[in-house]
């Protein structure tokens, strides 16, 4: 593959994903709004690109339960959505960037999906795929990311 791509829109499609070191958390975008709003787009890496994925079930329970719980944290959270190449999450505050308030969060969310007992909203009334959960899958995901909470803005291999 060259490595004389062109500029793309997307900013991810313009990072070398060979070049960064799993897990880590960085910001991806940043859009200032027309009236002064502004978004902060943080890239929250889980495993390492093109080596490791996590499977669905833990994708999804970890979606649903930061989703729910980061906003107990916090009244800027916009979005929590998974990549679809399952290595990470993007998670969107109305805020400036602030990566050290953004790994805050971050962690005290994880602490909050590891005292869980269920994922909030598997069911069918709920949710788009109900039974397509594991709580434990996601524990697991997030307690070896929490375990490395010292290197997430090493962000380059
Ligand atoms: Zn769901």
């Amino acid at each position: 593959m060259s490595d004389q791509r062109e500029r793309m829109n997307v900013e991810s499609f313009n990072l070398d994903h060979r070049a960064v070191h799993a897990p880590f958390v960085r910001v991806a975008d940043v859009k200032r709004l027309p009236h002064g709003d502004v978004l902060t787009k943080y890239d929250v890496r889980f495993c390492q690109p093109n080596v490791e994925h996590l499977e669905m079930p833990a994708v999804h329970s970890i979606e649903h339960s930061f989703a729910e719980y980061a906003r107990n944290h916090s009244d800027v959270v916009v979005d929590f959505s998974p990549m679809g190449c399952q290595t990470g999450f993007y998670l969107i505050l109305a805020s400036e960037p602030d990566i050290d308030g953004a790994i805050s969060l971050i962690s005290a969310t994880f602490q909050d999906i590891l005292r869980a007992t269920e994922v909030p909203a598997a069911n069918e009334v709920q949710c788009g795929w109900g039974v397509h959960h594991s709580l434990e899958a996601a524990q697991h995901a997030v307690r070896s990311m929490l375990k490395q909470r010292e290197v997430w803005k090493d962000i380059e291999a």
